[in-house]
């Protein structure tokens, strides 16, 4: 089995230490980077299974960092846990616009990291190539273009299977309008007016998937995410 490479963003070298030891005992890979630009580049370059992201950072701080991956194609899709030293912060960090996919508060044990990790590549990646995205009464196709619920097939327009797959692909995080534009409709972000597509959109996707709609999420002055059902 390949090693799932782990990219860690931490300047606080004990932490560094302290964490790539933990984690390599239990057979991740782990490649480190001491500041904002410096772990930007590397998320870009290897593409790790995972990142963790400490909050505080010289340079590029880890809200800059974070918001960089999302939006950058090639980074967007990977799970992210944020370090904090508060509480308060994390709520900030995790689900809203930002998307890190969990945090954890500093001090943290090693254990408990470790047990992050394992639940968010868990939730995230399982069988790597999936063609069928379930939640609840909900299945997506991706491959043969049909959606169901509850074993009855819906007929979705393109843009609408689009945007259904996009809320489901992230698995639960929050998309914002500009970032649904973005891969829904190839625009760049972003007019006001545009955004209103997507709102339209989701309105028309809500009618047709029916029992399932309410699990599609408006998050106030950001976007749209998907309540997935295990
Ligand atoms: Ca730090």
């Amino acid at each position: 089995m390949a090693k799932e490479i782990i990219l860690l963003i931490e300047d606080e070298k004990n932490i560094v230490e302290l964490v790539k030891y933990n984690l390599e005992q239990q057979g991740y890979r782990v490649n480190t980077a001491v500041n904002g630009n410096e772990g930007v580049r590397k998320a870009q370059k290897e593409k790790p299974d995972l990142v963790i992201l400490d909050l505080m950072l010289p340079e590029l701080d880890g809200i800059e960092v974070c918001k960089i991956l999302r939006h950058n194609d090639k980074t967007a899709s990977i799970p992210i846990i944020m370090l904090t030293a508060r509480s308060e912060e994390a709520d900030k960090i995790v689900g809203l616009e930002l998307g890190a996919d969990d945090y954890v508060t500093k001090p943290f044990s090693p254990r408990e990291l470790v047990a992050r990790v394992k639940a968010v590549l868990r939730r995230i990646g399982g069988d790597g190539g999936t063609k069928v995205l379930k939640s609840g009464g909900l299945e997506v196709d991706i491959e043969k273009h049909i959606v169901t619920v509850k074993g009855k097939r819906v007929d979705l327009t393109s843009k609408e299977f689009e945007l259904l797959k996009c809320l489901l692909d992230v698995k639960g995080r929050v998309l914002s309008r500009d970032q649904l534009l973005t891969k829904v409709w190839g625009y760049e972000p972003s007019l006001e007016l545009e955004t209103r597509t997507v709102d339209m959109h989701i309105g028309q996707l809500r009618k047709k998937i029916k029992s399932e709609s309410e699990k599609i999420i408006t998050v106030k002055n950001v976007g749209y995410r998907f309540a997935i059902e295990e």
